[in-house]
């Protein structure tokens, strides 16, 4: 009996799209804004308007009603032409969408799903605060009900597109416990032109002036009592939800950005000569690349895996904690090879692989470091 992991033909269908698109609609643009260090607005509305931020979900609420896997394959291919990107994808398609699908008001799903599946809205997730990262349920930001309405106070940090969003989903404390079981998701469209929401700063980062890192005050803010998502004080378990797919979006990210560096590198070896050879024909450069082809491998199969399993209806907590993991860790590691390999020009901006190189190491912090990952790795071992 053959065994194949192969793609179904329908996700190889899909995947030569996405790869398409992204060789005409995102390449071509990579460089001018990486070098001018801004925020690709265009560029990303591109790629909503193209259905990559709602994939798995309903065609009834603009999605492209395909699956998870597909889902992944997508953030993979844009990632592979360029992260940022994916992260936005990815971000719209699981830590904002999946809780407004899954457990949200026909209403949200009618007004704030379609918005963010058809490519009107960027969303943002605000979660982190300074004194709660990888304890997120010690969140101290607080929605107190008044009437019908909650008012929202408290502080934000590392919300991704923060300052540009259409929509914010904010988790606060709603007052039902001290711990997770007192947090609830509060949906907020238009942050902008909210009285009492200030974007402090953009928090400088490794990845470079295109990506947007917000810090946020919410002082008093009034948000409409039906804006909840779900049932009050349930929010932790969706965001804990909405990350297992989140995890397998970042896997992909992963698996992504591996991939390019990978690919660089492979042409890279090919073409530069020294002692009168290509340098891939050195053992010390063709086994880095064989390494690298292996260990990348290996990282999309647990990705597809983990999105697989998911289309099937299970919950996949430790797959996706495990794709998560591996991914970015081996995105990091590949990435770091692949300067090594460029030498001198690996370290330049003028070659792509540093920019792999320092966006790897963010995958490895956020949607839980994977510290943290390990540690639901390790919590389900003797289940
Ligand atoms: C590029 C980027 C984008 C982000 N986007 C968002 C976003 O859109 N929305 C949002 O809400 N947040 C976002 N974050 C925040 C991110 O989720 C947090 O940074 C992350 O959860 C870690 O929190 P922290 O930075 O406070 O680190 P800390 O929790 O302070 O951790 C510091 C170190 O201690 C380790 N550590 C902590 N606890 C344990 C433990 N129990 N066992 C072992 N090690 C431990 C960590 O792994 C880390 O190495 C983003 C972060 C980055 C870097």
């Amino acid at each position: 009996m053959s065994v194949t992991f192969e793609l179904p033909e329908s996700h190889r269908t899909h995947q030569e799209a996405v790869r398409q698109f992204c060789e005409e609609e995102v390449e071509p643009h990579v460089d001018a804004y990486e070098k001018e260090g801004t925020f690709p607005i265009e560029v990303v509305n591109r790629v909503a308007e193209a259905g990559f931020h709602g994939v798995q979900y309903s065609t009834d609420y603009d999605g492209l009603g395909l699956d998870y896997l597909s889902y992944a394959i997508t953030i993979e291919e844009i990632s592979r032409s360029w992260k940022l990107l994916a992260g936005t994808a990815s971000i719209a398609g699981s830590l904002v969408g999946y809780p407004i699908n899954e457990f949200g008001a026909e209403w949200q799903r009618e007004e704030w799903l379609k918005k963010i599946c058809s490519g009107t809205w960027i969303p943002a997730l605000a979660l982190t605060e300074p004194n709660a990262g990888s304890d997120a349920a010690s969140l101290e930001t607080t929605a107190n009900r008044d009437g019908d309405e909650y008012v929202l106070d408290g502080q934000k940090v590392w919300t991704t597109n923060g300052s540009i969003a259409d929509f914010l989903v904010v988790a606060a404390r709603t007052g039902e416990g001290e711990d997770h079981n007192g947090v609830s998701l509060l949906g907020i469209p238009n942050p902008q032109s909210r009285d009492g929401i200030t974007f402090v700063r953009e928090i400088p980062c490794m990845e470079g002036d295109t990506a947007i890192e917000t810090e946020l005050r919410f002082d008093r803010v009034h948000i409409p009592a039906e804006n909840v998502i779900g049932d009050r004080g349930r929010g932790f378990r969706y965001v804990m939800e909405g990350l297992d797919i989140g995890r397998i979006g970042t896997a992909a990210q992963g698996v992504g950005v591996a991939q390019a560096a990978f690919d660089a590198s492979r042409q890279f070896a090919d073409t530069r000569e020294q002692f009168g050879q290509p340098i891939r024909e050195f053992q010390g450069i063709s086994f880095k690349l064989a390494d690298m082809a292996t260990e990348i491998e290996a990282s999309r199969l647990l990705t597809y895996s983990a999105a697989a399993k998911r289309d099937r209806g299970a919950r996949v907590t430790t797959e996706a904690a495990m794709a998560k993991t591996k991914a970015t860790d081996v995105a990091m590691d590949v990435a770091t090879e692949a300067v090594q390999i460029h030498g001198s020009r690996g370290y330049s901006k003028e070659y792509p692989v540093e920019r792999h190189m320092r966006v790897a190491k963010g995958m490895q912090i956020y949607e839980g470091t994977n510290e943290i990952n390990r540690l639901v790795i390790a919590n389900r071992l003797y289940e």
